[in-house]
This record gives C-alpha cells, sequence and structure tokens, in this order.
C-alpha cells in the first residue's frame, strides 16, 4: 500500500512530463526536421537527472538519433542489475485529418476513462514515464542496479539495432525490462513472451515482351497476372491455414483475445469470417502468416484490354519465434520456385529477414514479474505473444545472453499505436509504474536467495 500511495502522489507531475515530451514531434524519419528529436533527447537527459541517476551518456551511431545511457550503481554490490529499454522517437502521424485532435496537442480522452492522445504518448513515451516514475518512487535509489536505455530512432531503425552485442559490457545485466509495449487489453496484467519473426519474399512472372490485345492473343498467350494469382492461391489452404510445408505451427498455451475482440481490434467488416483455423493465439503467434503486401499489376481504372505481360507481389512471411529466419524464408522461397502454373516458372527472389524471439519465463525476475503484475493490477498475469517484432530485443538479448528478458508495459491493443488518435489510459500508467516499482524490489529480494548461475536468459521453452 505504501508503495501505491507513493505512485498516486508522483501521478500529476508524471502525467505533466508526458505532456511536455509528447508535445514535442520527435520524428526520426528521414524528411523530419532533427531538432525536435534533439529536444525530446535534451528534455528526457533532464528528467533523468532528476531522477536521481547520477552517470548519463550519450551515444553517438552513424546516422542515428543519439542513444541515452543511464547508470545507477547497485546499492551492494551482490544486488541485481536491471536493464530498462525505451525509445522517445514516435512514428509519423499519418494523415492528420484522421486525428481528433492534433497530434502533437496532448489531448484529454473523452467518456470515462482518463487518458491523454496524441502521437507517440503510449509508444513509447509512456513507458519512458513509467521507468522515470519507478526510479522517482526510490528517490533515484532502486534496490537494484540500474542501467537505461533510451534510443532515439526506433521506429525507422538504425544501427542501433545490431549494436549491443559489439559492446558487451555496457549492457550487461541480470534482466531486462522491454518497455515498448504492454497489455492485452487495459486491465489485464501481460508479459509478452514471444515474438514472431518476419522475411519478405518478391516472386515475378514474365510471359510476354509487352502486352498484347486480349482479344487477339488471349486464350493462348500466358497472362503474368494470372499466373502469378494461380502460384499465390497455393499458398493457403481452403480454410485460410498457410499451405507452405516446413513453416513451424505448435499451440498457444497462454492468454490470447476473445474473436470479438479481435474482430474489433482489427476492424474485420461485418459478414466477413476471421481466416485460418485452431486458436487465435497459434493463428497470430506460434503459427505462420503470409501476407501479400504489394501486388504490380495494371490498376482497373487505366486497365487496357490487353493481356497482361508482366506481374510481382512482395510477401511478407511471419513465422514461429523459434523458426530460423533463413531456414522458413527458404520453405516460402522453395514452395514458390517448385511452382510452374500453366508450366511457367516464376522469379523468386529472396529479400530481408527478422529472427524471432522467445524468453525464458522459469527465472527470478520472471517470478518477481509475476508477483509485481499482480500487486498492480489485482490478478494474475496473462502471456501473450506478438507478431510485430521489436529488432532491439535480439542484439540485447545477444549482448546480455544471461539476463532474463522481460516485455511488458503501459500500452495496450486498444492504444492506436501507429495509427491516428493514439491514445494512453493514466489507470494503466499508473498501475505500470507500482508494477516496475514492485518489480525491482520483489527482484531484489528474491535474487539474494537465489544461486545466480543457475539463471538461464536463453533456450528454456514454454509455448
Ligand atoms: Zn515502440
Amino acid at each position: 500500500m505504501k508503495l501505491e500511495a507513493a505512485v498516486d502522489d508522483l501521478m500529476g507531475t508524471l502525467c505533466a512530463d508526458l505532456e511536455r515530451l509528447a508535445r514535442i514531434p520527435s520524428i526520426a524519419f528521414p524528411g523530419f526536421p532533427a531538432e525536435p528529436v534533439l529536444e525530446a533527447h535534451d528534455l528526457l537527459v533532464e528528467l533523468l537527472r532528476g531522477a536521481g541517476v547520477p552517470t548519463v551518456e550519450r551515444l553517438d551511431l552513424p546516422d542515428t538519433s543519439p542513444v541515452i545511457y543511464g547508470e545507477i550503481p547497485p546499492p551492494t554490490p551482490d544486488a541485481p542489475t536491471v536493464l530498462l529499454y525505451g525509445h522517445y522517437d514516435v512514428q509519423p502521424p499519418g494523415d492528420e485529418s484522421l486525428w481528433e485532435s492534433p497530434p502533437f496537442e496532448p489531448t484529454p480522452l473523452e467518456g470515462t476513462e482518463a487518458g491523454l492522445r496524441a502521437r507517440g504518448i503510449a509508444d513509447d513515451k509512456s513507458n519512458i514515464i513509467a521507468h522515470l516514475g519507478m526510479l522517482r518512487a526510490y528517490g533515484g535509489r532502486p534496490p537494484v542496479g540500474i542501467k537505461i536505455v533510451v534510443e532515439g530512432q526506433e521506429e525507422y531503425g538504425s544501427a542501433f539495432d545490431d549494436y549491443p552485442p559489439s559492446d558487451p559490457e555496457r549492457f550487461a545485466c541480470d534482466a531486462m525490462v522491454i518497455a515498448d509495449l504492454g497489455n492485452l487489453r487495459p486491465g489485464t496484467p501481460t508479459l509478452t513472451t514471444a515474438l514472431r519473426g518476419a522475411c519478405e519474399v518478391v516472386v515475378e512472372v514474365r510471359t510476354l515482351d509487352e502486352p498484347r490485345h486480349s482479344g487477339e492473343f488471349g486464350g493462348a498467350a500466358p497472362d503474368a497476372l494470372l499466373v502469378l494469382l494461380k502460384a499465390l492461391a497455393t499458398l493457403h489452404d481452403v480454410h485460410g491455414d498457410v499451405a507452405v510445408e516446413g513453416l513451424r505451427r505448435e499451440d498457444w498455451s497462454g492468454t490470447s483475445y476473445t474473436e470479438d475482440e479481435f474482430r474489433e481490434l482489427a476492424g474485420v467488416v461485418d459478414g466477413v469470417p476471421l481466416v485460418g483455423s485452431g486458436s487465435l493465439g497459434e493463428r497470430l503467434w506460434t503459427g505462420p502468416a503470409i501476407t501479400v503486401i504489394g501486388l504490380d499489376a495494371p490498376g482497373v481504372e487505366h486497365a487496357a484490354s490487353a493481356v497482361v505481360p508482366y506481374a510481382r507481389a512482395k510477401l511478407n512471411l511471419r513465422f514461429h519465434p523459434h523458426q530460423d529466419a533463413k531456414e522458413a524464408q527458404n520453405r516460402l522461397v522453395e514452395h514458390l520456385r517448385s511452382l510452374t502454373p500453366f508450366g511457367v516458372h516464376l522469379t523468386v527472389t529472396p529479400g530481408d529477414t527478422g529472427p524471432g524471439y522467445e524468453a525464458a519465463t522459469g527465472g527470478p525476475a520472471y517470478r518477481a514479474a509475476r508477483a509485481a503484475l499482480k500487486e498492480a493490477w489485482g490478478k494474475d498475469a496473462s502471456f501473450v505473444a506478438t507478431g510485430g517484432s521489436i529488432p532491439l530485443v535480439n542484439g540485447l538479448a545477444k549482448a546480455a545472453p544471461g539476463a532474463e528478458v522481460l516485455l511488458f508495459g503501459a500500452q495496450n491493443s486498444m492504444c492506436n499505436l501507429h495509427a491516428p488518435n493514439e491514445r494512453v489510459l493514466f489507470s494503466e500508467l499508473r498501475n505500470t509504474v507500482v508494477a516496475m516499482a514492485a518489480f525491482v524490489r520483489e527482484y531484489a529480494d528474491g535474487f539474494a536467495a537465489t544461486d545466480v548461475t543457475a539463471q538461464g536468459g536463453t533456450g528454456e521453452s514454454r509455448a
């Protein structure tokens, strides 16, 4: 109760700081000014120093917004060190006419739930404020050593994604809290334990030198678009499940969305069924998904009556957290190369790959986090996975291979991340601060009683 009261006292200042931070359009994408990004950086450095972080450094990498690195030494030699992660850059606001209030003017939410609407207010500025709240709750002297890493170019990507393994000492820790996500839904405390991997593949078909009159040539001259569509149609079976051999698919044993909840989140049009079979967790997190994300073919508006000579599609494959990225990509490439619709061969080009991730959940940091989330929300934590990747997680896990990796935070799936009208709820932010503060306390207590060398950061599976 003492901790909760302390956090309640801090909430006014924390919300004011969040508002200040969210007013800064810190968009680290090409074509956007760099000054606001630096302004957000400077404000955060000031806030961290004010919260009692004695050492705050600036890490400059090529073509990368400055990374903030801060350290609070462990209070005793045997106390564990926790690395806190967040990012201060935000997505561009997109079409501003779709926003109910200007994206960089934090605006109170209408309705019963108190909160704020602004770009980046949830992703990820809410979580930086949660870290700050934890530090303030302990007057800058938490019961664990702290390393805090706040990057400024997460949304666009940067050289920092691959940097941590080259500087392992800096990132060495016993546990890390990657706070760039949050709860399955408001009020449901959630630990995200797995991330699907992702890769891209481009498939092309050339059948004619150029378009030919469909009346004179159609019927014998092969239509490149039809060839491509026949190939794409083999990627799924009649139920909508992925039909490519060798892509891992397993039961998901954690929590997931209800079907109604998912339909609403995805904005599925009335009367349209969901695709695939099995639980939603399996379809979304521990099974593969293939999406056609781009298609080059003549547009309907300017369509000529001609046989299409060339067509191209870009596919995005999401795969099981444990499957090797190259292996998964090869399965899709081989599947496509084996096809000859109407006897025509396809040109298949593998693109980028990003590995998946799955956390080991049996260690002392997980035990502490479960207790902390229960303390904050009053119910047991749910385990979920996510389809979206956080590239830095793998880099950090490589740099600190023995560390437990925890993913939780103040966002939730109703926050409109990367979409118009992004928002955060004060109740979720408050509970996240309580959870972070309770986590370091529980972890410090439990750590003393545990054999440190018995902790494993990777390898153990729960899904
Ligand atoms: Zn984010």
